[in-house]
């Protein structure tokens, strides 16, 4: 059984989890360097996975708890066989639902069986415009396939939600990436700037781009947003690390996000696992409602009454929650600590330097390394390098 006991720290009774994010699987056939699941994801391979009936059971116990939007992810939530029956379980609950993958596995078959079922909504990953680039960030042979996925989403009347990482290597192309998207007909194109956790924190010093790359990349998106009108939605997500403005993760630490890994452990965030001295629950010994209330990994970071200084007489404290904790632990190596992106954090030179380096071009210290099971089995736990 899950440690069970109630923070040290009195929170607020937390509103429902409105956004429950199920990753199926961690099984997943490319090998982005970018990746967000956690270096040791290996440690949870098919024999660990949650089986149908426990996800199904989840599915009803978040609902009743008031969660609205269900998104099947991964690894690719593809790789589940019992996919088409969870997203079904889903629709009749009343959630909102979205598959998050990256197109491979999904055949004209599966699509009509996910139409079916009453999936809402797809979101595909590309990770470039260009064959060559997509093909070597991911290590595969995808990017045909991927396009081909794109115009079976369209055919099948969902709207084309794409969602490219941004990062040093494909940052030059924004625009030919923007163009791809309009040309396959996406109505939303996410720019997310690589969040640097797990597989982008260890490749970070290949992937950080540079002020101006940043600043270029915004002035295309701009002006696209102008041609565009309302044909196609652009979201920009900017990067913290040049930002230097904390930003409110996962809009507050276990207020609205309720992430349940392969293996049934609930977290309040996809990468929270790595944070040393938490207990998180798993949905095969504690119900959702134990778990969003009652435990001690959901409450450790709720609210503000955990805060160290600076951040405990900081105005802001409100408005960005202190930042990110998985963040803090990597560069700073204390999870309670103010977010090492802030200016005021005494941690932040490591960011500073970091993003130094980048503008000077410095010479990465490893090659790249590409999210596989071979190089995950080398992380017995996650690692807090900064
Ligand atoms: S980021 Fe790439 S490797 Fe990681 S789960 Fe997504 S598609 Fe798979
Ligand atoms: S000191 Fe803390 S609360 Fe204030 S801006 Fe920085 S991270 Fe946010």
């Amino acid at each position: 059984m899950t440690n069970m006991a109630a923070s040290a720290v009195a929170v607020q009774p937390p509103g429902p989890p409105l956004w429950l994010l199920a990753e199926v699987t961690y099984r997943c056939p490319l090998h982005c360097v970018f990746c967000y699941n956690p270096l040791d994801f290996a440690a949870q391979g098919k024999a660990q996975e949650l089986p149908t009936a426990d996800w199904l059971r989840v599915l009803r116990e978040a609902r009743a708890l008031g969660a609205v939007q269900c998104g099947f992810s991964g690894g690719e939530p593809l790789e589940r066989d019992d996919l088409e029956e969870m997203i079904a379980e889903a629709h009749r609950l009343g959630f909102y639902t979205n598959l998050l993958t990256s197109g491979v596995g999904l055949t004209a078959q599966r699509a009509a069986a996910l139409k079916a079922a009453g999936l809402d909504h797809i979101q595909l990953s590309f990770q470039d415009s260009t064959r060559e680039l997509n093909d070597f960030l991911s290590h595969t042979k995808t990017f045909g396939l991927k396009q081909q996925v794109g115009e079976l989403i369209k055919a099948n009347g969902w709207p084309m939600v794409m969602n490219v990482v941004i990062h040093r290597l494909n940052i030059d192309h924004i625009d030919r990436i923007i163009a791809m998207a309009d040309a396959l007909g996406a109505e939303y194109l996410e720019l997310a700037n690589s969040q640097y956790y797990s597989w982008a924190h260890l490749n970070r010093d290949h992937l950080l781009p540079t002020h101006d790359q940043l600043k270029r990349a915004e002035a295309i998106t701009d002006e696209w947003r102008v041609k565009l009108a309302d044909r196609m939605k652009l979201f920009f997500v900017a990067p913290d690390y040049h930002e230097g403005t904390p930003k409110k993760c996962m809009n507050g630490w276990g207020n609205v996000f309720l992430t349940i890994t392969p293996d049934g452990t609930a977290l309040p965030c996809h990468t929270a696992k790595m944070l040393p001295g938490l207990a998180f629950p798993n949905v095969q010994t504690s119900s959702v409602r134990e778990i969003w209330q009652d435990s001690e990994g959901f409450n450790r970071f709720r609210g503000t009454g955990w805060m160290k200084e600076p951040c405990v007489s900081c105005p802001d404290k409100e408005k960005d929650l202190g930042g990110c904790r998985c963040q803090a632990f990597l560069l700073a190596n204390d999870p309670a600590a103010a977010d090492p992106v802030c200016p005021k954090s005494p941690h932040h030179g490591v960011v500073k330097a970091a993003v130094e380096a980048s503008e000077a071009g410095a010479v990465p210290v490893r090659p790249l390394v590409f999210r596989d099971p071979k190089n995950s089995k080398a992380f017995v736990s996650p690692v807090g390098q900064s």
